[in-house]
């Protein structure tokens, strides 16, 4: 083979590939545009994946940073009640829904007055890293007299006063007697009603002017309200304390 026949078959092999490659053309790119369309088809796959599993964990990325937010705004409407007043209701009775702040047993009431003064308590015990639990505010009469009933039967001396289970409040006769027993033993109850000619110490709580609070240290509790009563967190609430009582069981204000 020599040159000239050689260059003629290297021109003829190029012309070849070259009808080749205009013949492939076509060919090269559809191939090319189901590239194109492959690369674009994960994206909507992920995209499509992600759509469906929302409720795990799929979302990492922007969702990530709200959804926190998200999930503490529907506990705080689902699983945190609150009274009228803003104070967070406990969902387990005398136990704080949240390591700091006020919180109030469900079936407390207070006056507008006494839950202005929890508040402000609730804001010192934020301040200082602290919980309490408000456990009674205004009582009724009768929620006075069933206590006086609860004391005598945790003692189990129901058949020393037989007219107490039917006693009214009115009729001081049904629980006098009751009661008197119960302070002899210096069992922390108030009378439901004042008592013409006996000495009968009413509860402020009748009046709406104290409150009962626990903590999980009840002497620093006591030292607590105490010291949040000379500080600036007390200063614009309603009413104000004019006595700390440590109770067995828990802290008891009066209010004036
Ligand atoms: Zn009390």
């Amino acid at each position: 083979m020599d040159t000239t026949q050689h260059k003629k078959t290297f021109y003829q092999n190029l012309f070849l590939k070259k009808r080749f490659f205009f013949a492939a053309l076509p060919i090269l790119i559809v191939t090319a545009t189901l590239a194109l369309e492959i690369n674009s088809t994960p994206e909507v796959l992920n995209t499509s994946l992600i759509n469906n599993s929302t409720a795990g964990d799929a979302e990492r990325t922007a969702p990530e940073t709200y959804a926190p937010f998200v999930a503490s705004a529907v506990s705080m409407a689902d699983s945190v009640p609150q009274t009228k007043d803003g104070i967070a209701i406990t969902t387990r009775r005398d136990a704080p829904n949240q390591e700091i702040g006020i919180s109030v047993n469900s079936e407390v009431t207070l006056t507008d007055q006494l839950a202005a003064v929890g508040k402000a308590f609730g804001k010192y015990l934020e301040a200082h890293d602290a919980w309490a639990v408000i456990t009674s505010g205004k009582r009724t009469s009768e929620g006075q007299l069933d206590i006086i009933k609860e004391r005598i039967v945790e003692r189990g001396a129901e058949a020393k006063f037989p007219n107490l289970e039917d006693a009214s409040v009115a009729d001081w006769k049904t629980w006098l007697k009751a009661w008197q027993w119960l302070r002899r033993r210096h069992v922390p109850v108030n009378a439901p009603a004042a008592v013409p000619g006996a000495d009968v110490r009413t509860s402020m709580h009748l009046e709406g002017r104290a409150m009962d609070l626990i903590s999980d240290n009840l002497d620093h509790l006591r030292g607590m309200l105490a010291d949040f009563s000379r500080s600036k967190f007390a200063r614009n609430a309603p009413l104000h304390i004019t006595a700390i009582v440590r109770e067995p069981g828990c802290v008891h204000i009066n209010l004036a």
